[in-house]
């Protein structure tokens, strides 16, 4: 007994949580298929490097602030194929365009799957290691022009840095001039630099329509929406009102 209290607390030092967790199955397994020095002490480690995968992992995702998480394992492909190409959307799930600093554009009308794809491939985003920010556009802006400036400095700051930066439900409201102005910093410091995703229930053609003048609304959509992939649809099912039943979908995007 001695010699397992004086291990946890050395394991616990070291800051080896999960070699300890899994110390009794491994003894067991261990015992009962004779396995070697060797073979033991590397199926610990393996133990270890997964818990810290997790832990990882875990954090990533709360930092993202999901919200409700979603993730393509319960994604269905073939409901909107036409409007959300599956194709597409593996490809975009491997997270190349965010290596390569592109932007993603998904735009269509409301239920289609658009916030749980681009939720999905945030989820996939921070599995391979990068650092995600999810937020409606609204709530961004909202906390950017938070009273405490400590509290703006911050977020802006992560927003500016995340690999990728996940803008829901763009467009949804016209802008005042120090909103436009944020998300001038936000689209001039990520561009090239890292990748922003924006979806909408608005074809980009109404967009400009958003900003209170059209230089800072020019110079925006030229950073984020210019040389971004863009998966823009008119048609789609709502997998809102077709399998989930609400009935009468409330109308999300007011007029401009
Ligand atoms: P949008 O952002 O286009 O308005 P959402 O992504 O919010 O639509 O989708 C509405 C609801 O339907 C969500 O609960 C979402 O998880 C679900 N949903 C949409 N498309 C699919 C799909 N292809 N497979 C599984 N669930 C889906
Ligand atoms: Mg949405």
């Amino acid at each position: 007994m001695e010699i397992r209290h004086q291990l946890r607390d050395q394991l616990k030092r070291l800051k080896l949580p999960g070699l300890w967790q899994a110390l009794d199955v491994r003894l067991s397994e261990a015992a009962a298929n004779n396995l070697g020095h060797l073979e033991f002490l590397s199926l610990l480690v393996q133990d270890e490097l997964v818990n810290r995968d997790d832990h990882m992992l875990n954090k990533r995702l709360k930092a993202a602030g999901f919200g409700v998480q979603k993730s393509f394992e319960g994604f269905d492909f073939r409901f909107n194929e036409e409007a959300l190409p599956a194709s597409i959307l593996r490809d975009l799930a491997t997270c190349h365009f965010i290596s390569q600093k592109q932007n993603l554009v998904i735009g269509g009308p409301p239920g289609i799957g658009k916030t749980h794809a681009v939720k999905a491939i945030g989820h996939e985003a921070a599995r391979r290691g990068h650092p995600v920010l999810f937020r409606t556009t609204q709530k961004l802006l909202a906390e950017l022009l938070s009273d405490s400036a400590e509290r703006a400095e911050r977020i802006l700051r992560r927003a500016v840095a995340v690999d990728l930066l996940i803008l829901d439900d763009f467009a949804f409201r016209k802008l005042d001039q120090k909103e436009a102005e944020l998300l001038y910093v936000l689209a001039e410091e990520r561009l090239g630099r890292a990748s922003t995703i924006l979806t909408s229930n608005r074809p980009p053609e109404d967009w400009n329509a958003i900003f209170p003048d059209l230089v800072v609304g020019g110079a925006i959509l030229d950073r984020l929406v210019s040389s971004a992939i863009k998966i823009i649809t008119t048609k789609g099912k709502s997998y809102r009102r077709e399998v989930m039943g609400a009935k009468n979908a409330p109308s999300e995007t007011p007029n401009l």
